[in-house]
């Protein structure tokens, strides 16, 4: 009976075009094995290659014994399972971005569920970016806090809600990403920290998931790059993505994180990561600030792509790693993401909710063990690709 319901509701997705479905991939540097093809992996955040790195790997794991490391940390933190290497990537992470300190989640989505509702309740409003990733917009609905959204990087729109709002509040925390996942533009920090000068109950919460290990001279992120880590109240970040591991943080002040420890559910009522990953997590940190040949690598295929594609006339916000397609129609979307999956390059149509309506779009997402001559050859069969679709 029960299945019957379940059955008809995903019949109803799969004939509005929004089932979804997973596919056993096999990784092979920046390939992906997918039903027997080999296809250049657009759609990984493995942003620097480093999971894909077979010889970091075969390095750190010379330096482990069945004696200094475990497969499971047993129990929360809050209670026997606070091993020393967690708070040793907390005091390695703190004196990195030159913060009092940090902690540590499961995930970046435990981190954005979690972190907002221990900090926000009814006496605060969240005033967010319209472009939010879904695991902030979760953090939010759980907090119970008011909250409105601005225009998608539109500072003039927050100032206009900040100055609405003002006054009534005991504080009003703006939630934004560095870069944000589906256009590859970046967020004008600077102006919005600036705003707390103006608005003495305004904190900032800077989620850099799409920016750490990225951007930034040691790879801390936009806030790094721009200068403004000091002037960010809770400065968040993945390391699942770019930095090849697993887990979400926090760097903020040593209040916050007694305060999170306290007060965060995901936190508290969650067994930690195994001792493993975050011997693998602090590994990599340690050599984070050195791997700026990457970064640099990333930025000059990505700057080459982007020209590439403003050349054919697409609008393009990005100016990252991300680079959309922008497509418009969803039909054009899915079929365009066929025929080059069908030439070697795996890439995903994103439709709405998760983007606008009328701005579907393949999302490519560069890394930097992709070569030149790769990026070359996709731009080339994006071309051709191109200009069959218009002549249809
Ligand atoms: N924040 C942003 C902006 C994200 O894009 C994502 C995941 N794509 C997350 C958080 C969640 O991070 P994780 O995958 O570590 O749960």
């Amino acid at each position: 009976m029960t299945d019957r319901y379940f059955q008809e509701e995903l019949d109803r997705l799969e004939s509005a075009g929004n089932y979804r479905r997973l596919m056993p991939a096999e990784h092979s540097g920046c390939d992906v094995v997918i039903g027997g093809r080999r296809m250049l992996d657009l759609s990984s955040n493995d942003y620097l290659g480093l999971a894909a790195d077979i010889g970091l790997r075969k390095e750190f794991m010379a330096g482990l014994s069945p004696e200094n490391f475990q497969m499971s940390s047993s129990s929360s933190r809050s209670l026997s399972g606070d091993f020393p290497v967690h708070e040793q990537v907390e005091r390695q992470l703190a004196a990195m971005f030159g913060r009092e300190a940090a902690l540590v989640f499961n995930s970046g989505y435990h981190m954005n569920i979690g972190i907002l509702p221990a900090i926000a309740g009814k006496d605060t409003l969240i005033v967010a970016d319209k472009l939010v990733h879904a695991s902030l917009i979760d953090g939010i609905r759980l907090s119970g806090a008011p909250f409105c959204r601005f225009r998608h990087n539109n500072t003039e729109h927050l100032e206009a809600v900040l100055s609405r709002e003002y006054g009534k509040y005991r504080q009003i925390i703006i939630v934004v990403e560095s870069v944000y996942s589906m256009d590859g533009d970046r967020a004008d920090l600077e102006r919005i920290c600036r705003l707390k000068d103006i608005y003495d109950n305004v904190s900032v919460y800077v989620d850099e998931a799409h920016a750490f290990g990225v951007m930034g001279e040691i790879g801390l992120g936009l806030a790094e790059e721009l200068n403004c880590l000091a002037d960010i109240d809770y400065i968040c970040g993945t390391f699942g993505k770019a930095l090849g591991s697993v887990g979400g943080f926090i760097v903020c002040s040593a209040t916050v994180r007694k305060y999170l420890i306290n007060r965060m559910r995901p936190f508290i009522f969650s067994t930690a990561l195994p001792p493993l990953n975050w011997m693998w997590t602090s590994w990599l940190l340690d050599r984070l600030p050195a791997m700026k040949p990457l970064r640099s690598h990333l930025a000059s295929v990505s700057a080459v792509l982007r020209d590439a594609l403003v050349s054919y006339g697409l609008e393009m916000p990005s100016d990252t790693h991300i680079v959309p397609v922008i497509t418009g129609e969803s039909s054009r979307a899915v079929s365009l993401a066929g025929r080059l999956q069908d030439k070697g390059f795996f890439v995903l149509p994103v439709r709405p909710p998760t983007v606008p309506e009328g701005s579907s779009r393949l999302r490519l997402s560069l890394t930097a063990n992709m070569s030149p001559d790769r990026i070359e050859s996709l731009i080339k069969v994006l071309e051709d690709e191109m200009q069959l679709a218009d002549k249809k």
